[in-house]
C-alpha cells in the first residue's frame, strides 16, 4: 500500500493535492510520500522478526541524499555499487559499517576508498578482484572484509537487462569458483571472508528464485564454516518487486522472507537484505503537464513535458506503468500514447492508457516512479533534469532543486577551441 490516493476526484500526496504541488513547484517534479517509504522500510524490517539482519538500502534505485538519510535514520545500512554511491551514502549519514559495496568493475581507488572507509564488507565478483583487494590491503597494512558474490545459476524470471543470476551473465562466481575463492581467502591473511552474497536480479515476483538460491549459498555457508572459515553475515540481494498497479498479484516483503527462513533457522548469522524499488519504488510519482495533444497514423499522442531523459524505464525495460490524470479517472475516456517531446521514437512513458478527454496543460501523474526514475536520468536532448520533492503529511521539502542552464554547462570548457584552430583542420584535410 501508499499514501498517494484520489479524494473528491483529486490525487493527493499524504495531505497534499498534487495538482497544487505541480502548481507551486512547476512540471517535471518527482514527488516522494515519505511516510509510503517509512513505512515499506518497517515492513521489512517486521518481515525479519527477531532474526539479526541489516536493511541495506539499494542506493542506485534512489541516490538523493534525502532518502539516504531517511533510510539511515531508520537504522539502515546501504548496498552501493560505486564509490560515487559509497560517497553519498556517508554524505547522507549512513554508518559505515552498515555499508557492503557490490558490483563487477570496482576500481583500485574505490576498493582503496571503501577499505579506508572501514565499510562492512566489499562483495567480490571474481577472482581478479579478490587479488586486488588483497594486493590494496598489505599496502594499507589492513585486514580486508570480503564477501563472495555467488552467481547461484537461477532463472529470476524478470527482465533479462535485469536477471543477474544465471550463469549467462557478468555477475559473481559459479558455486565452483566460489569455492576457489573462499579457499583463496582463508589463505591470505589479508583478507577476512565475513559473508557469502548473492543478488539474482530485479523486479522478481516470485519467491521460488530466492529459494531455490538461497537454499545453495546456505549450502555453500555450511560447507565453508565446516572448512572453518568465519562467516558472520548472508547476504541475500535485493531485487524484491515493486507493485505498479494496487491489484498486481506479487510478493509482499514478508512472503520473500518467510520463503527463505525455514532456511536460517538453524544457522547463526546475521542476514543482509539489499532491497531497493521495493522500499522507495511506490513512495514515488512523476507529474508532467500536458503539452500537446495530437492524432498521427490513427494513434492519439498525449505529448508530456517529461520524457525519457527523465523516466527511463518504459523503453529500457517495458515498464508498464500507470498513468491518471491528477484529477480523475470520471469522464468518457480516450485512448493515448503518453508520450515525451525528445527526439526518439523510443521517448514514450507509457502506451495504449485509458485517461478522460485530456487538454493542453492538464496534469498527470506516472506512478511507481520513486525507484530507477531520477537514478537514471540524463541531461540528453539537454533537458534540466526535474526537480524532486518529499512530502510528509501537509510539509513539503525541497530536496533536490531543478536543474539550470549552469548545470548543463559547468563542466563544459570552451577557451581552448580557437578559429585558428578550425581554420588549420580545414587546410589539413585540404579543404
Ligand atoms: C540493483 C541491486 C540491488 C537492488 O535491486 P532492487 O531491484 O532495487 O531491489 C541489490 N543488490 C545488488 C547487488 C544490486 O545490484
Amino acid at each position: 500500500m501508499d499514501f498517494f490516493h484520489y479524494s473528491k476526484g483529486e490525487l493527493y500526496c499524504e495531505g497534499m493535492k498534487a495538482s497544487r504541488l505541480a502548481g507551486l513547484f512547476g512540471t517535471p517534479l518527482y514527488v516522494y510520500s515519505l511516510k509510503t517509504f517509512v513505512r515499506h522500510f518497517e515492513v521489512v524490517r517486521k518481515a525479519f522478526g527477531d532474526k539479526p539482519h541489516i536493511i541495506c538500502f539499494a542506493v542506485k534505485a534512489n541516490p538523493n541524499l534525502a532518502i539516504l538519510k531517511t533510510a539511515g535514520l531508520l537504522g539502515g545500512g546501504a548496498d552501493v555499487v560505486s564509490g560515487g554511491e559509497l560517497r553519498l551514502a556517508l554524505r547522507a549519514g549512513i554508518r559505515p559499517e552498515k555499508i557492503v559495496y557490490s558490483g563487477v568493475g570496482k576500481t583500485e581507488e574505490e576498493i582503496e576508498f571503501a577499505l579506508n572507509s572501514k565499510i562492512l564488507f566489499i562483495s567480490a565478483e571474481s577472482m581478479p578482484e579478490l587479488e586486488s583487494i588483497a594486493r590494496i590491503a598489505k599496502r594499507l597494512k589492513i585486514t580486508a572484509p570480503v564477501s563472495i558474490r555467488v552467481n547461484p545459476d537461477i532463472d529470476p524470471r524478470t527482465h533479462p537487462h535485469i536477471a543477474t543470476g544465471l550463469k549467462q551473465t557478468k555477475f559473481g562466481l559459479s558455486e565452483t569458483e566460489s569455492k576457489k575463492a573462499y579457499e583463496f581467502i582463508h589463505f591470505n591473511k589479508r583478507l577476512n571472508p565475513v559473508g557469502i552474497s548473492m543478488h539474482i536480479g530485479s523486479q522478481v515476483g516470485y519467491v521460488e528464485p530466492y529459494v531455490d538460491a538461497a537454499r545453495k549459498i546456505i549450502n555453500l555457508y555450511k560447507y565453508l564454516k565446516r572448512r572453518k572459515l568465519p562467516l558472520k553475515y548472508i547476504d541475500i540481494g535485493g531485487g524484491w518487486a515493486a507493485y505498479f498497479r494496487p491489484e498486481d498479484d506479487i510478493p509482499e516483503p514478508d512472503d520473500y522472507v518467510s520463503a527463505m527462513s525455514g532456511l536460517f533457522t538453524d544457522i547463526e548469522t546475521t542476514i543482509i537484505a539489499e532491497p531497493g524499488r521495493a522500499i522507495i519504488g511506490n513512495a514515488g510519482i512523476l507529474l508532467m503537464k500536458v503539452i500537446a495533444i495530437k492524432r498521427n497514423g490513427g494513434k492519439n499522442y498525449c505529448i508530456v513535458d517529461a520524457g525519457m531523459n527523465d523516466f527511463v524505464r518504459p523503453v529500457l525495460y517495458n515498464a508498464k506503468h500507470r498513468v491518471e490524470s491528477v484529477r480523475g479517472s470520471s469522464g468518457e475516456k480516450v485512448l493515448y500514447d503518453i508520450v515525451g517531446p525528445l527526439c526518439e521514437s523510443g521517448d514514450f512513458l507509457a502506451r495504449d492508457v485509458r485517461l478522460p478527454k485530456v487538454r493542453k496543460n492538464d496534469c498527470l501523474a506516472l506512478f511507481t516512479a520513486g525507484a530507477y526514475g531520477s537514478s537514471m536520468g540524463s541531461n540528453y536532448n539537454s533537458r534540466m533534469r526535474p526537480m524532486e520533492i518529499a512530502v510528509a503529511g501537509e510539509k513539503v521539502m525541497v530536496i533536490r532543486e531543478r536543474d539550470t542552464f549552469r548545470d548543463i554547462i559547468r563542466n563544459q570548457k570552451l577557451r581552448d577551441l580557437t578559429a585558428g584552430i578550425v581554420n588549420s583542420v580545414k587546410k589539413n584535410i585540404g579543404l
